[in-house]
């Protein structure tokens, strides 16, 4: 039936080897990109530009963990640390699809990360801060022991250089593979934030979609501010893992950022756009502003956009929980 098809001459699509096919211009594959959520059409350029939200419907788009930094600091600040720290294989462990060892390698060539964490610091508006961002693209950014290590040095780091803590989590959980290595995690990551409290430094905690398993269920929802992305899926175990263990149906919207808002669960959904200036505000909030920040609160995406007057600025966190 197929090959009846192929046979009309007429409408039959051009192939790479058509002659009028390869006189006709090469379009780059990735010059469009499609909008999962209202199927807009989206020339490239100009969504990479909106920092990758829509701009028909301001679906956020996911990030890398390198494009989420230039997004966040100012231009040429950030500086890495612990680049050379590589996750080992502590109990040599296989899984039906091949060894743990094995898909590590494949994983740091194809996502050119050694891990899924990335730490370093830079300037917001010129406001110093600590960051720690997940990579998705790794393994999920799960959760094992190098993810842990990095992440406890960046908050020492914090302590030692008086600055706050920025996390951006995205995660599916804690890292199998490397059994209870992986869940020690959680401990030892709340434990470093305990000691930056002590320090009086804030952690502001960004969940962006998904965030699930390990990572919600510790240091990431335990932070001074919590915040999230517009329509971010944040929970513990996943919608259909649990409506077939408690055979219940669960609500609409269940475990978005905004289903989390209204349960007084974070303090705030955060526009991709708006997530400098909020931080910037944050920032002097908690730490004060340093000698060589500018003054004012600059607006948008770009590091390099006018800053304007000194104005009052209220920070909106609504009220927790419902009444
Ligand atoms: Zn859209």
């Amino acid at each position: 039936m197929r090959s009846f098809f192929q046979r009309q001459g007429k409408f039959r699509p051009l192939t790479k080897t058509d002659e009028r096919g390869q006189d006709a211009p090469t379009i780059p594959e990735d010059l469009w990109t499609k909008c999962p959520k209202c199927g807009e059409l989206l020339y490239t350029r100009e969504l990479e530009r909106n920092g990758r939200v829509c701009t028909k419907c301001s679906y956020h788009f996911r990030l890398t963990a390198r494009e989420r930094i230039d997004l966040l600091v100012d231009a040429n600040t950030f500086e890495e640390w612990d680049t050379e720290i590589r996750p080992v294989d502590p109990l040599e462990f296989v899984e039906p699809g091949g060894s743990y060892k094995d898909k590590l390698v494949k994983t740091q060539k194809k996502a050119a990360e050694n891990e899924s964490l990335i730490t370093g610091k830079g300037t917001i508006n010129g406001r110093p801060i600590a960051l720690v961002v997940a990579e998705f693209k790794f393994l999920g950014a799960s959760m094992g022991s190098v993810f842990g290590e990095k992440l406890v040095r960046a908050v020492e780091r914090a302590v030692d250089q008086n600055m706050p803590v920025l996390t951006v989590n995205a995660s599916g959980g804690a890292r199998m593979h490397e059994g209870l290595y992986s869940l020690m995690q959680m401990a030892k990551t709340i434990a470093a934030f305990h000691r930056l409290g002590e320090h009086r430094l804030p952690h502001f905690s960004l969940l962006v979609d998904p965030c699930y398993g390990g990572v919600p269920a510790s240091y990431a929802t335990v932070a001074d501010v919590m915040l999230a992305e517009p329509g971010a899926l944040i929970g513990f175990a996943g919608q259909r893992v649990i409506e077939q263990v408690t055979r219940q149906k669960l609500p609409e919207g269940f475990q978005t950022a905004e289903f989390l808002l209204d349960h007084g669960m974070i303090d705030q959904i955060i526009e991709r756009g708006n997530i400098r200036h909020t931080l910037t505000i944050l920032s002097d909030h908690y730490v004060g502003r340093p000698a060589t920040a500018q003054t004012g609160y600059p607006k948008g995406l770009l590091a390099d956009e006018p800053i304007e007057e000194e104005e009052t600025v209220v920070v909106e966190v609504p009220a927790g929980g419902e009444a």
